[in-house]
């Protein structure tokens, strides 16, 4: 198979060498003689699977024992219903920073468990910067919600100030993929199917004593606490997911954080040059300090064109660079798993259509 050069937001690209593992495991898991897709998630394989991808989150993200790693279902979106579920409550109003469809959305699932502040928006910006931090925040607040990249707009904070009230992060499209300090947060989560490997997994990060503020009734599935006694296995888990997720992490670890991220930079910094010097391409996000080194959004400068351009990008082998139907235009995902090669082939196609076009 001719392998595309793939810049989807979500599923997204994978490291051969992980697709590669992750197919063999699907013939045969380890000398079991069963498929990965046939292993128990009661069996002590998969116990040294979940044990061994949780010390690695641990030790990718600076952690110590103080925090609980979990495997979840539902996506990013179930966690927008199990934050709120497990720690708003009828005395404390939940914080959100609304900075993007997703964020926003996290806050919309929020209002049907307590009460919602949003403490900042750049809605009116139509998303194309970050809103201001809050000068200040209530410290009445149960939690603080920050969604760390903006998927759909290609926005990212790249500093989070503390904010005195517990912090809780969607790190959906950008866990891993820089240096940060994880000990900031009081709890994180991800959808796996960007940095973290196939969909259908969600990785949630609670430090221990958030736990202890888990007060209403929440059915045991939806419940930090349960999950956490459960080790991730309450229910029948996604054992593939799972494994997946394992792999993208120990590639993680052996590629080795700081070496992503300054791929990363460069890789962002390769796109979003050509596109400061296009005569065709316009960025969607200006304040160059907000912007996202995980997903370039950018418009052509008619429909025909945009239209053009994808024909051309296909013809080329590239796939997956349509903006999100809520805004249209381009967006590019260069998330870890993404080769530089990769963008310098794009940037060099969209040099070539400037050519013919401009
Ligand atoms: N949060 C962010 C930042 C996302 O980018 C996405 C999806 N792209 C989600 C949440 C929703 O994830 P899911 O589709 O797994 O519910």
């Amino acid at each position: 198979m001719e392998r595309k050069l793939n810049f989807n937001a979500g599923p997204a690209a994978l490291p051969g060498s992980v697709l590669q593992e992750a197919a063999a495991a699907v013939h045969e898991y380890k000398n079991t003689g069963l498929s990965i897709l046939e292993l128990p998630h009661r069996s002590k394989e998969f116990a040294d699977i979940v044990a061994e991808s949780k010390q690695l989150v641990k030790e990718l993200c600076g952690l110590d024992d103080s925090y609980e790693v979990l495997w979840l279902q539902g996506g990013g979106r179930l966690q927008f219903c199990m934050v709120p579920m497990n720690f708003a409550s009828e005395f404390l109003s939940a914080g959100y920073i609304d900075s993007g469809h997703w964020a926003e959305e996290a806050s919309e699932y929020a209002a049907y468990y307590g009460d919602v502040q949003v403490l900042a928006s750049s809605k009116e910006q139509k998303y194309n910067c970050l809103p201001a931090w809050p000068e200040t925040v209530s410290q009445q607040l149960a939690y603080l919600h920050l969604t760390t990249n903006n998927t759909i707009y290609g926005t990212q904070w790249h500093k989070v100030p503390n904010a005195g009230v517990p912090l809780i992060a969607d790190m959906s499209s950008d866990i891993l993929s820089m240096q940060r300090d994880y000990t900031q947060y009081a709890m994180f989560y991800a959808a796996a199917q960007k940095n973290l490997g196939a969909a259908g997994t969600a990785l949630a990060v609670i430090r221990k004593d958030m736990l202890k503020r888990i007060v209403r009734p929440v059915a045991p599935m939806l419940n930090y606490n349960e999950q956490v006694k459960q080790n991730s296995i309450l229910n029948t888990a996604n054992v593939f997911g799972v494994y997946t997720s394992l792999l993208m992490l120990r590639w993680t670890k052996e590629k080795g954080i700081v070496n992503i991220e300054q791929e990363n930079r460069q890789k962002a910094g390769m796109l979003y040059d050509a596109l400061d010097n296009s005569r065709i391409f316009t960025p969607y996000v200006m304040t160059k300090a907000h912007r996202s080194m995980m997903n370039v959004c950018f418009t052509a400068k008619t429909p025909e064109q945009e239209k053009a351009f994808v024909a051309m990008c296909e013809e080329n082998n590239i796939t997956g660079i349509k903006g999100h139907r809520s805004v249209g235009g381009f967006r590019v995902s260069l998330y870890n798993a993404i080769p530089v090669s990769s963008v310098a082939t794009l940037v060099d196609i969209m040099k070539q259509f400037e050519a013919l076009n401009a």
